[in-house]
């Protein structure tokens, strides 16, 4: 696995307020711009996603460098949808996208902007290339244009239709346009150089005809713009000056050269840049589509997906998301970010911010003997240790308590610290218990223990000096309230799902959630409402789902506590 910062680029993507200014090669090239002033002293850029689908974390790189260097630079950020194929959008992506870029914290202000209010100049400006005998109207079929369109190492073939009159194309254009031809019938041409060595300039696709009604123009065009023909121009018309992209448009570069230089407008500068990539999950919206549509996952906002609504719904946060992209810098070559550093970056913010509770996932019954039947004492409880301001909380301990199944080992090992029979421990914010007995069922399964506790050890250490190894989270049985927990791990199996030959869908990890029906949780969590974040002490960060209901709470596992970042790089199971 590369490493996921680049060794000369470091540098922040989208962090103004770091001491240090945040460098990186766009950056470097932006300051070259202003120290010329080629834009006039200018800096604009725009995120562009095409609203079929909802946004990955992939994207967020691309909105926390725009937005970022918008911002530093006292420029502006455009958010723009590059909405030229109906066929694919829908409304509801294009609210989830805007949803999502605010959630980031990046701000378009009033410059909600659309490709397809751009629909009426691109027609124009098709018109002028036609005219300027630079494009043609061409009816190969698909997979005719496809065949003509030669190799790597063998030029294309012109097409017949190529050396059309001006005023030919001029008119089997306009019909296009009203309509008298159906789909797939033709298409307009850019008239470039078949023989280019780039593919790309081999007479690029510029309007296909769709009877399809789009989201915003609904029926006012049959034929659509191709994103190659859409995306520079709308660029140009939004005066962005540096269009940030990823590094496969290196090549369409000289295409959108092209166009701009035949119309003589506006040039941007697009600066190409490496695509975030992280293990153990798919990125492309195409992938993430089928997940939903095969009902793979509960939707584009599962917990497991790497969207950003799923990664919302799971408790991630907006600054943990910011930080990766900070730390993964900004490259000129791709590679492959490991998630154990994702998660690193919400764990030091969730650290920071979760209040902590107690909890039990699953539970083992506690009986104290010696504690009086029906005294309740409350117990103080410190909210957050990071953060002197969040207070502290009183949680009931009574006579009856459940402690996790886990920290009790009838035949314990002598490195198992935790409770055994005859063995003493401290209970968080209580007293030390010892394990007096154990109670089991016909079938030999232990279903509670008998414990004795100290008086002289409440909320501290005991009197007499002696020490106890562990301290074990634990609930009052009669106040605890019920939650189901959903504990997620990676979705798929392995680091890099369909690389190994299987499908990507065959690679899926069966165990990716895992639901426990009924935990215990402590009765200060009786109001709490979704996206609400906790720390459940000892077992990881949790938030409320938005299933939960005062009724039946439901808490998401966002990540475990341990943070095996360090180590996770040698692993190749999933975790
Ligand atoms: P996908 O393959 O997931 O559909 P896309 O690039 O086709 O991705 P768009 O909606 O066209 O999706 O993307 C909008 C912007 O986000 C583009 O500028 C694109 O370069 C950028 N982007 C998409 N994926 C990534 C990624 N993994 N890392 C960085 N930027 C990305
Ligand atoms: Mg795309």
């Amino acid at each position: 696995m590369d490493n996921p910062t680049h060794e000369t680029d470091t540098a922040s993507s989208s962090g103004a307020a770091s001491p240090a200014a945040p460098t990186n090669f766009v950056r470097n090239l932006i300051d070259e711009d202003l120290r010329t002033g080629r834009f006039g002293g200018r800096v604009h850029t725009r995120f562009p996603p095409e609203p079929n689908g909802y946004l990955h974390i992939g994207h967020a790189k691309s909105i926390c460098l725009n937005y970022g260097i918008a911002r530093d630079y006292g420029g502006k950020f455009n958010l723009r949808f590059d909405d030229t194929n109906p066929t694919k959008e829908e409304q509801e992506y294009i609210d989830s996208i805007i949803t999502d870029v605010r959630w980031l914290g990046a701000d378009f202000e009033d410059r909600l902007l659309y490709a397809s209010d751009y629909f009426d100049q691109l027609y124009e400006w098709a018109l002028q290339l036609i005219k300027a005998g630079k494009a043609y109207v061409d009816h190969l079929s698909a997979d005719e244009i496809r065949d003509h369109r030669g190799t790597l190492t063998e030029p294309g073939k012109d097409s017949p239709y190529r050396n059309r009159s001006i005023e030919e194309n001029l008119d089997l254009f306009v019909r296009m346009k009203n309509g008298e031809f159906p789909d797939g019938s033709c298409v307009l041409r850019a008239k470039i150089d078949m023989a280019s060595p780039n593919l790309n300039l081999r007479d690029p696709v510029m309007y296909r005809i769709l009877h399809a009604e789009h989201p915003r123009t609904g029926n006012k065009w049959c034929i659509y713009p191709m994103y190659d023909w859409a995306h520079g121009q709308s660029d140009s018309i939004e005066g962005i000056t540096h269009s940030i992209c990823t590094l496969e448009f290196e090549d369409h570069r000289p295409l959108y050269d092209w166009f701009i230089e035949s119309l003589g407008i506006y040039h941007p500068q697009q600066i190409e840049f490496a695509r975030l990539n992280i293990n153990y999950t798919v990125m492309s919206k195409r992938f993430l589509r089928r997940l939903v549509q095969e009902g793979r996952v509960r939707g584009w906002d599962d917990p497991r997906m790497p969207t950003l609504s799923g990664m919302r719904r799971r408790g991630y946060t907006p600054e943990a998301i910011r930080k990766l992209c900070d730390l993964t810098g900004v490259s000129k070559s791709n590679s492959v970010v490991d998630i154990g550093l994702l998660e690193h970056c919400l764990r030091d913010h969730l650290n920071l911010t979760s209040a902590r509770v107690m909890a039990v996932l699953r539970p083992l019954k506690v009986i104290i003997d010696n504690y009086p039947e029906g005294q309740i004492e409350w117990m103080e409880a410190i909210n957050n240790p990071e953060d002197p301001a969040a207070g502290t909380r009183q949680i009931p301990f009574s006579r009856e308590l459940y402690i996790e199944q886990e920290d009790f080992m009838e035949d314990a090992p002598s490195k198992f610290y935790r409770l055994a029979p005859g063995r003493e421990v401290r209970l968080r914010y209580a007293y030390f218990i010892k394990c007096v007995n154990v109670v089991k069922d016909a079938s030999g399964q232990i279903v509670e223990l008998h414990c004795t506790y100290d008086p002289e050890t409440r909320g501290g250490d005991a009197p007499d000096g002696r020490k106890v190894k562990a301290t074990l989270h634990w609930v009052s049985a009669a106040h605890a309230l019920p939650a189901e927990a959903r504990l997620y791990s990676t979705l798929f199996d392995t680091p890099e799902p369909g690389s190994d030959g299987r499908d990507f869908i065959d690679c899926l990890n069966p165990n990716s959630l895992e639901v426990i029906e009924k935990c215990w949780v402590e009765p200060s969590l009786a109001a709490v409402k979704p996206g609400a974040r906790f720390q459940f002490e000892r077992i990881g960060y949790f938030n409320v789902d938005l299933d939960s209901t005062p009724e039946h709470l439901v808490f998401n596992r966002t990540v475990t506590l341990r943070d095996d970042w360090a180590k996770i790089q040698q692993k190749s199971q999933p975790r």
